[in-house]
């Protein structure tokens, strides 16, 4: 299950850039070619923020699908499953360009959202 390794570099990376901030929300980007089961990453998540001040932040995957350029005939291929395979030429000699992301997108941090309300006028729901 390589989906709690992944978990703990998101924990990592994200209480890093918070610094003691109560992270609310984290997106990733997971590209396809990683193969992560966003479920099992989800779980893996849920256990390793409990205590930390990203106890009930919500973890949104972004999949990337995979892409790549042939090296034979220049074609860009999107790349749904494995083999990578050229869907002009048949060839499997592909650069991948996309699909191998793994990455946070972003943070949602607690204070930004109390600054963002205040500066608002209130709170509105709608
Ligand atoms: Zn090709």
């Amino acid at each position: 299950m390589h989906e709690l390794a992944i978990a703990e570099s998101i924990v990592t990376i994200a209480e890093r850039h918070a610094a003691g901030r109560r992270v609310t929300g984290v997106e990733l980007k997971v590209g396809h070619l990683r193969q992560v089961v966003p479920s099992a990453l989800t779980f893996a998540f849920d256990l390793l923020v409990e205590g930390t001040t990203l106890e009930g932040a919500d973890l949104r995957i972004e999949e990337v699908p995979a892409a790549g350029v042939c090296r034979d005939c220049g074609a860009e291929t999107v790349l749904p499953y494995f083999p990578l395979q050229c869907t002009s030429c048949e060839g499997l000699n592909i650069e991948v360009t996309a699909g191998e992301e793994l990455l946070v997108d972003s943070l949602e941090l607690e204070d930004e959202l109390e600054h963002a309300l205040t500066t608002d006028g209130g709170r509105s729901n709608g």
